[in-house]
């Protein structure tokens, strides 16, 4: 890159590579599996295709534009790119992250939504959904993910992953995180034999939901 970035660029080029390590470290994705983006206006930098976290540097931002085409870099941006850009396109999203968190994923295959078992659904809009199998990079798993994300900041991916996105990187991440402690939660709760979890109502998800407007920081 010959080009001077602007600081805000440069910023968020850093944070991408930050949020993608700390996954790692986090036990959330394995190897170069899972990747990570920020919006800085109409360039989407992300995480590249096959390049192991700890070997980005600052001089290795790879950026697109909102239809994909590449606009910074030299690497190839991640084969799951559609599924960054679809969330770009239909929400108000600055930052998206993408894992194949093991609890999570083991509860992809098992339901359509995750079961209430915690209000920490409430972080994720509500129940959270499974969006229908498709082939990772395809537009057709793009669109099952949008139509599982309607009204959430956050869905699963059946026999694949995860997706949230937020306002900031930290609060993808954390919606990530979230996610993936209630789908482990339900899986210990769901492993006595004979037992089965009680579940709150959408009625109490929905009071947690008003309670928590007031609470921390808005966003
Ligand atoms: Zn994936």
């Amino acid at each position: 890159m010959s080009e001077q970035q602007p600081e805000s660029v440069v910023r968020a080029w850093r944070d991408v590579v930050a949020t993608a390590r700390r996954s790692a470290a986090d036990g959330l994705v394995v190897g170069t599996s899972g990747n990570v983006s920020a919006r800085v206006g109409d360039l989407v930098l992300v995480t590249p295709s096959g390049v192991p976290y700890d070997r980005l540097g600052p001089g290795d931002a790879v950026g697109v534009d909102l239809a994909g085409r590449p606009v910074l870099g030299e690497l190839k941006p991640t084969s799951e790119l559609p599924l960054h850009l679809a969330v770009y396109g239909e929400t108000g999203a600055a930052a998206v992250v993408h894992t194949h968190a093991v609890h999570a994923t083991a509860v992809s295959t098992l339901v359509t939504e995750v079961p209430l078992v915690h209000y920490a659904a409430a972080l994720l809009g509500g129940p959270v959904r499974t969006a229908a199998y498709a082939r990772y990079g395809t537009p057709e798993l793009a669109d099952a993910m949008l139509a599982a994300l309607r009204g959430r900041t956050g869905c699963l991916l059946a026999n694949h992953g995860t997706v949230t996105y937020g306002a900031t990187l930290d609060q993808a991440y954390e919606r990530t995180a979230q996610l993936e402690w209630l789908c482990r939660l339900w899986l210990t709760a769901s492993a006595l034999p004979g037992r089965t979890p009680s579940l709150l109502s959408e009625a109490q998800l929905a009071e947690v939901t008003e309670a928590l407007k007031g609470y921390g920081q808005p966003g």
